[in-house]
């Protein structure tokens, strides 16, 4: 399992729900958490180690010992919005500026499909909204301030430059 980089199209792409909640389930996501760990992330969905499938691992309060797997998670209520910076295991190097609400009330599963609700306020409900948009196939640089897409539209470009090297060539 690695983390796949931008502009892979799973990026851009709406995962499935998870519908099978078994001991492959379970393994695959015990080889998602040493990415997290490793690249010292405080998120990573699915989608950015090219699964596509409504799954996220998270980090509550950037806390580096746990981490929670959501599977097939949903916002279902928000209050309040607040710009603040955020980057992405995805996009090395690209940081800006992004609204999102200041406290949301999600409902998930676990790796077992059993249901769960909970409250998040700031930082893990930022980064529980990142990883949703994840999911959904949202990317961050999308919703960031022009002046924010402005300063990272070379960075962007030479991610797009790198992974064209990277594609085997035809004939
Ligand atoms: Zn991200």
């Amino acid at each position: 399992m690695k983390l796949v980089y931008f502009p892979n199209p799973i990026l851009l792409k709406k995962a499935v729900p998870i519908t099978v909640f078994d001991d492959a389930l379970r393994a695959r996501v015990a080889e998602m958490e040493p990415l997290l760990e490793l690249e010292k992330g405080i998120g990573l969905a699915a989608p950015q180690v090219g699964w596509g499938v409504r799954l996220l691992l998270a980090r509550p309060d950037g806390d580096p010992s746990k981490s929670v797997a959501l599977v097939n998670p949903e916002i279902v209520r928000k209050k309040g919005s607040e710009w603040g910076e955020e980057g992405c295991l995805s996009f090395p190097g690209i940081w800006g500026n992004v609204l999102r609400s200041t406290w949301i009330k999600v409902k998930a599963q676990d790796t077992f499909g059993q249901p769960m609700e909970f409250e998040a306020e700031d930082l893990f409900a930022r980064v529980l909204q990142h990883e949703i948009d994840h999911l959904d196939g949202v990317i961050y640089v999308t919703k960031m301030t022009p002046a924010d897409q402005a300063v990272n539209r070379r960075k962007l470009e030479d991610l797009k430059a790198k992974f064209a090297q990277v594609q085997p060539t035809s004939g």
